[in-house]
């Protein structure tokens, strides 16, 4: 529901900054688990939910939970199922392919405008009557006492304040809440830059996603409604550059031609837009009665699609560990957050990590490697299933 009060001075038990993708779940959670609590949500877009251009890839456990959560029933007309996924590497032999069927699942996962989750997550927070959501507010400022924090945001051109037992920090890669906190990041940047967009195809991709790593750089195709495709292409700084000045018809051509006619012919492209390809990563994610979710602490790559389907997992751990809790910032709490999400982050970053080094490098022996690596993927049925199921965001 939308704040009526702003300011108190009982202490609610959490505050989230950001009521983004990962910050709106972790409140729905959160509200399920402990009926009891008062959940504020501190969000700067003063209309509703955050504005988001992206599409992004859904694993088939995130739609698990959406469908839980009773949210997906609406969204589902809207998604693009991927029945199967192939991963290729142009002019190499290796290749591998995912069915869904294979895996005894109707989809390995679905694909959807990430505003239109937003609005979903937003309207399901506005029926929760625990929730308390301060549109137009942004978090400032906090300070930490023995039993609770301080949090200062600024909402209308004033200054608030609540008092929490817990902060959440949800409030992406710039993170404040991060900064006020002290927590510092290590930054790797791949020297690439995500091209995205909206293709126009001839022909449906009929539930099939494409990853090919070619020379420019890996090309991503998730299916869409309507004959298109969401596209990410990652290329360098100076490639960007050119395709993002080049006229409809010859970026339309340009990609074309270094993804190959797999996926049939491309006829036009909307919705253009870039983003730097780098991975930040919070030395750790908590601190006295706060823990940060999301891309607040860890921006993922976009090539294995797994940045949000990773937030998702730490608002699950979030609400899972807090739901005995009497306080919800207590150190055992907080130290329970942290111990069910380190092993995963190391997993899921290595991944991504390993993936954006090895199949952006064009130097043989590597592309041999990766080769066999997916020739190898494609014949070994047990890789192939475990491959399957971190694609789908379940535990390996
Ligand atoms: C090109 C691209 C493609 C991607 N594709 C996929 C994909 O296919 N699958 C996938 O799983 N992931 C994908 N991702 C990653 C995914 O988009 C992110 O992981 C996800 O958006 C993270 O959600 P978040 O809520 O943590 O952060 P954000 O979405 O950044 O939300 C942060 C929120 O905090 C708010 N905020 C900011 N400052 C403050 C403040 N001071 N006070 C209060 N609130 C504040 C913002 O308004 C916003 O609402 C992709 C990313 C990119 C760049």
């Amino acid at each position: 529901m939308d704040a009526q009060l702003t300011t108190s001075n009982s202490p609610a038990s959490l505050v989230i900054s950001g009521g983004g993708l990962v910050g709106a779940l972790a409140a729905l959670l959160l509200a399920q688990k402990r009926p009891d609590w008062q959940i504020h949500v501190l969000e700067p877009n003063s209309h509703g939910p955050a504005q988001d251009q992206r599409v992004i890839a859904l694993a088939a456990a995130t739609v698990e939970l959406l469908q839980q959560l009773g949210i997906w029933e609406d969204l589902a007309p809207q998604a693009g199922a991927i029945e199967h996924i192939h991963v290729s590497d142009r002019h190499q032999l290796g290749m591998t392919r995912l069915h869904a069927k294979q895996h005894g699942v109707p989809a390995l996962g679905y694909v959807i405008a990430a505003a239109l989750l937003n609005t979903a997550l937003y309207q399901a927070a506005q029926r929760q009557r625990t929730i308390i959501w301060h549109s137009g507010a942004r978090f400032v400022s906090t300070h930490a006492e023995r039993d609770h924090r301080l949090v200062c945001f600024e909402q209308h051109q004033q200054l608030q304040q609540l008092h929490t037992q817990l902060l959440v920090g949800a409030d992406g890669q710039r993170s404040e809440v991060r900064t006020q906190l002290g927590i510092r990041t290590t930054s790797t940047d791949y020297q690439q830059v995500g091209i995205v967009g909206i293709l126009q195809l001839q022909q449906s991709l009929n539930g099939w996603a494409y990853e090919r790593f070619t020379t420019s750089g890996p090309i991503a195709l998730l299916p869409m409604s309507d004959n298109r495709a969401s596209l990410v292409w990652s290329v360098s700084p100076k490639l960007a550059e050119q395709l993002l000045d080049a006229d409809e018809p010859s970026f339309v051509r340009q990609c074309q031609q270094a993804f190959g006619y797999r996926a049939g012919l491309f006829s036009a492209i909307e919705q253009r837009a870039h983003y730097p390809l780098q991975l930040h990563l919070a030395e750790h994610s908590m601190a006295h009665r706060a823990v940060l979710v999301g891309n607040a602490s860890h921006t993922l790559h976009p090539i294995a699609g797994q940045g949000f389907n990773l937030g998702v997992r730490d608002a699950i751990a979030l609400s899972e560990s807090l739901q005995g809790s009497s306080d919800a910032g207590s150190y055992s709490s907080v130290a329970a957050y942290w111990q069910l999400r380190e092993a995963d982050y190391r997993t899921i970053i290595g991944l991504t990590d390993g993936l954006v080094r090895g199949f952006s490098n064009q130097l043989w022996p590597l592309t041999s490697i990766r080769s066999l690596a997916l020739m190898g993927l494609d014949h070994i049925a047990p890789l192939r299933h475990q491959f399957a199921r971190q694609t789908m965001g379940f535990k390996a």
